[in-house]
C-alpha cells in the first residue's frame, strides 16, 4: 500500500505530503510512523491511505516502520488540523502537534513497564531442598514468593537482595515478566463522591443550555453562583448519553485542589492534562482518553486538542480569560478550535464568566449565542463593599507610601483579628506608561484613545495602534504638576514597605520571581491556605478562582496601571480584574471588604467595577469600541517581517506592503487604519523587525493578507500574520 505523510518538521517550506510506500497491510489514517526523510530519519502522521501512487514508483521511499499499535490521531484530529493549519495560518505539520503529547513526539517517554517475578518452580518443597544449605536469603525469597505468586521484582531485589533473586531467576525457580503500569495522578482520591442537588436558577441554566437550538452558551453568573456544579451537570448529562466532554479552565485555576474535586466525582472516567504533571503521567492520561477508558478531559487550553471521540460538550471556564488565545507559535484561539470540534461532532459548547469578554457578550445579546444569568452567590452571600481611595489626596498630604492610610487601618484591623488580607498589585506596571500623580492624567492618543508607551531611546511617547509618535511631556498639561510616574511599582518594593508598617506580620509574596519553578506557586498558595502568613502580595497570579476563606481584606494597590496599559482592552481587563480579585474576600463567614486605590477615581471603568455592574461596563465599553473601530467592529491584523539582514527584511516589508496597499486603495473606508512600520521593539534575537498594522472592518481580510505573505516568506525571511494580537511588540 501507499500512503501520503506529513513529516514532522517545521521549517514552513516543506509543508507538504510526501509519498511513501509500505509493505504490510496494517497502517491507517491518523497513524504515526517513521520515514526517511532526505538523509534523516523522521517522524510522520499517514494523512491517506491508498492502492496506487501518484508519483514514479521507482523514486517513492519506504516507510520505516509503523510506530503505534493505534492510530495516535482520529479522522477528526486530522480534519482538524486542517481547520487550524488554515485558520490560523501555521504549517500542517505545527497544527498536528497539537494533538499529540510532546514526550510522544520526542520519544522520550514510552509506555511505562514494570517487571514482575513469578513464583515458577513445581513444587514448593522440592525445589526449597534443591537450594544449598547456607543459601538464605534464596529460602527466604523462594518462600515468600511461592505465597505471594507475583512480586513487583524491583520490590523483591530490595527485600532479599539482588544476588539472590538473579540466582532463583537463573535456576528458573522465578520468571520475570513485563507489564504494562499506568501512571495516575490523583488516583488516590477516587470516593465517587455525590452530586449535589441543584438550586431551581441552576436548573434552568442547565435547562436552557441542553434545550436551546444554540451551538454555544453563554452562563454569565456572578463569583460564587455555582457555575462549577452547572459544568459538572452538564458533563454528567452528556456522559449519560454515551458522550464525552471536555473542561478547559484557565492554567492557574488547574491547582491539585480543582483537580481532586473532579476525580472526587468522577473518578476513572476524567482524565487531566495539566502542566504540573509528570511528563509519564500526561504521557498515560493522553492514551487514557485516546483508548476511550476516561471519557472527560479537564486542562488548560491545549486540553481542547484531547483526543476523544463523539465529543458532547465543550466547556470553557472563565471564557474571558487572556490565557485562552495562544501567545506563541502556533498561535491559535481556544475557542474558534472548540467550535471546529462541536459542529464535527454537533456537540454544544458552553462559555462561563463573571464578567464575560464583550466580544462574547456582544454575540449573546445579538442571538448568536444563547445567553442565562446567575445573579445570586449561592449562600446568599454579599459580594464584598469596595471602598475607592483617591491617591491623589494622599500624595497631597505627604504620604508617598504605596499604601494610602484607609488601607493601612484596615490591615490593622485584620491582623488584629487574626484574619488574612491579599495586596494586589498589577504586574503591567512595568510597562513604560507615564501618570501624573497629581491629577491623575495619563497621556493617550488623539485618534485611537488608547495610552501612549514611553520610548526611551526616541525620547517621544507613541500610540502602539497607528505608530503616532508625540513628544515626551516634562509637567503634566492638564494640572502642571512635575510629579509624574513612569510604570508601577514592584511586588518586591511593596512587601518591603508592608514588613516596615507591621513588623509582626508574617507575608507571603507571590510573583514571576517567586514561582519561578512549576510547583513553586503551589507551595504558596498551600502556605497561604494553611495560614502560615497573614498577607499575601502579588499578581494577577492571585486574581484567579482560589477560595481562602479567612481573607477578609483585598487591597488593590494600582488599578489605574492596568486601566492605562497601552492596549484597547485595558478598560475590559482591569472590569475583569477588580471583579476576580474583589471575589477573593469574604467568602466564607466575615464579610469582606476590597480597598481600590488610584488616581483617577471617576473614571468610569472603576465606577462600574465597584458596582459590580458589568452590564453598565458593557454598554460603556461597546460604544467606545465602535467609535474608535476597535475588535469586535474591526480586526487588527499584523505582518511582522523580521531578519538577521536588515536589507531582507525592507525589501519583504515593501513587497508586502505595496500588495496590501493596492487592496486598501480599493476599500479606503473599511479601514480604520493602514500603515507601515518599525514594530515597537525593533531589533530581537539580532532580527530586524517591520509590521504592516491595519484596522479593518473588511471581512476575512486576513485570509487575503495571508495569501499575499506567504509569497514572500522564506527560510531567512519570517513573515507572520496575526489577528487580533494580545500584546504588540
Ligand atoms: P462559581 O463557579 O460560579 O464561582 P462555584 O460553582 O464554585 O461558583 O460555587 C460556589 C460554592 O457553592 C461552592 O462551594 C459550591 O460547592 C457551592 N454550591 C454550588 N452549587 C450548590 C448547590 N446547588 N447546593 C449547595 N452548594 C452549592
Ligand atoms: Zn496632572
Ligand atoms: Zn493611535
Amino acid at each position: 500500500m501507499y500512503v501520503d505523510v506529513i513529516v514532522d518538521i517545521l521549517s514552513g517550506e516543506t509543508d507538504r505530503i510526501f509519498e511513501y510506500r509500505y509493505g504490510g497491510d496494517d497502517l491507517r489514517e491518523g497513524d504515526r510512523v517513521a520515514v526517511p526523510f532526505g538523509k534523516t530519519k523522521k517522524d510522520g502522521i499517514v494523512m491517506r491511505v491508498k492502492e496506487r501512487p501518484n508519483y514514479d514508483e521507482a523514486r517513492v521511499k519506504d516507510v520505516l516502520g509503523k510506530l503505534d499499535a493505534v492510530p495516535a490521531l482520529t479522522k477528526e484530529c486530522l480534519r482538524l488540523a486542517e481547520e487550524i493549519s488554515k485558520n490560523f495560518f501555521v504549517s500542517k505539520a505545527a497544527a498536528l502537534r497539537l494533538f499529540l503529547p510532546a514526550e510522544m513526539r520526542r520519544g522520550t517517554v514510552r509506555e511505562q513497564t514494570v517487571k514482575i517475578a513469578e513464583y515458577a518452580a513445581e513444587g514448593e518443597e522440592e525445589a526449597l531442598a534443591s537450594l544449598k544449605k547456607n543459601a538464605a536469603s534464596q529460602r527466604a525469597a523462594l518462600s515468600f514468593l511461592a505465597s505471594a505468586k507475583r512480586f513487583p521484582l524491583s520490590a523483591l531485589n530490595a527485600k532479599y537482595g539482588g544476588p539472590a533473586v538473579g540466582a532463583l531467576v537463573k535456576k528458573g525457580l522465578i520468571r520475570v515478566t513485563e507489564e504494562k503500569s499506568e501512571r495516575r495522578p490523583y488516583a488516590d482520591l477516587d470516593g465517587k463522591e455525590k452530586s449535589i442537588t441543584l438550586t431551581p436558577d441552576q436548573e434552568k441554566v442547565v435547562r436552557v443550555v441542553e434545550e436551546t437550538d444554540r451551538t454555544v452558551s453563554l452562563i454569565h453568573g456572578v463569583t460564587g453562583s455555582g457555575k462549577t456544579e452547572v459544568y459538572l451537570r452538564l458533563i454528567r448529562d452528556v456522559l449519560d448519553r454515551g458522550k464525552t466532554a471536555i473542561l478547559l479552565v484557565p492554567e492557574i485555576s488547574l491547582t491539585p485542589q480543582m483537580a481532586g474535586n473532579l476525580r472526587r466525582r468522577f473518578g476513572d472516567e476524567c482524565a487531566i492534562l495539566h502542566s504540573g504533571l509528570t511528563a509519564g503521567e500526561r504521557f498515560d492520561e493522553w492514551w487514557r482518553l485516546r483508548s476511550g477508558e476516561a471519557k472527560i478531559a479537564v486542562g488548560a487550553r491545549s486540553a481542547v486538542f484531547a483526543p476523544l471521540e463523539n465529543v458532547g460538550l465543550i466547556v470553557i471556564d472563565e471564557e474571558h480569560d487572556g490565557s485562552y488565545q495562544s501567545e506563541s507559535a502556533p498561535r491559535y484561539n481556544t475557542l474558534e478550535v472548540a467550535k471546529f470540534r462541536a459542529s464535527y461532532n454537533k456537540a454544544k459548547v458552553v462559555l462561563g464568566s463573571a464578567t464575560p469578554a464583550v466580544e462574547t457578550y456582544l454575540r449573546a445579546r445579538r442571538g448568536e449565542y444563547a445567553l442565562v444569568e446567575l445573579k445570586e452567590r449561592i449562600n446568599g452571600k454579599k459580594l464584598p463593599e469596595v471602598e475607592i481611595v483617591d491617591m491623589r489626596r494622599e500624595v497631597r498630604r505627604g504620604n508617598n507610601t504605596a499604601f494610602s492610610s484607609a488601607l493601612k487601618a484596615e490591615l490593622s484591623e485584620v491582623l488584629a483579628k487574626g484574619n488574612q488580607a491579599i495586596v494586589f498589585l498589577n504586574q503591567r506596571g512595568y510597562s513604560k506608561n507615564v501618570i501624573c500623580t497629581s491629577c491623575g492624567y495619563v497621556p493617550t492618543c488623539e485618534a485611537c484613545d488608547v495610552a501612549l508607551t514611553y520610548h526611551m531611546d526616541e525620547g517621544a511617547l507613541k500610540c502602539h495602534y497607528c505608530n503616532a509618535k508625540y513628544k515626551m511631556i516634562e509637567t503634566c498639561p492638564a494640572c502642571g504638576s512635575k510629579f509624574l510616574r513612569y510604570g508601577g511599582i514592584g511586588t518586591q518594593r511593596v512587601a518591603g514597605e508592608l514588613k516596615k508598617l507591621f513588623p509582626s506580620a508574617r507575608i507571603l509574596r507571590m510573583d514571576r520571581d517567586t514561582t519561578q519553578t512549576k510547583e513553586g506557586h503551589l507551595k504558596i498558595l498551600a502556605e497561604f491556605a494553611a495560614k502560615k502568613a497573614d498577607i499575601l502580595v502579588g499578581t494577577q497570579m492571585i486574581a484567579k478562582g482560589h477560595d481562602f476563606p479567612s481573607v477578609t481584606l483585598v487591597g488593590i494597590l494600582d488599578a489605574d496601571m492596568s486601566l492605562h496599559f497601552s492596549d484597547y482592552r485595558s478598560g475590559e481587563r482591569t472590569f475583569q480584574l477588580i471583579t476576580q480579585v474583589a471575589g477573593r474576600s469574604g467568602r466564607a463567614g466575615e464579610a469582606g471588604k476590597v480597598v481600590l486605590q488610584t488616581y483617577q477615581p471617576e473614571n468610569n471603568v472603576l465606577r462600574f467595577a465597584v458596582n459590580y455592574d458589568y452590564t453598565g461596563f458593557y454598554e460603556n465599553e461597546i460604544a467606545l469600541r465602535k467609535a474608535t473601530g476597535f475588535p469586535p467592529f474591526s480586526e487588527i491584523i499584523r505582518v511582522l517581517v523580521s531578519c538577521e539582514d536588515d536589507g531582507r527584511a525592507k525589501d519583504a516589508l515593501r513587497a508586502v506592503y505595496e500588495e496590501l496597499n493596492a487592496e486598501y486603495v480599493k476599500n479606503p473606508s473599511q479601514f480604520k487604519f493602514f500603515g507601515c512600520m518599525k514594530a515597537p521593539i525593533k531589533r530581537l534575537n539580532n532580527k530586524f523587525r517591520y509590521q504592516v498594522l491595519m484596522r479593518t472592518s473588511l471581512k476575512n481580510f486576513k485570509f487575503r493578507v495571508q495569501e499575499i505573505c506567504a509569497k514572500y516568506k522564506s527560510r531567512a525571511v519570517l513573515v507572520g500574520v496575526e489577528v487580533n494580537p494580545n500584546n504588540l511588540t
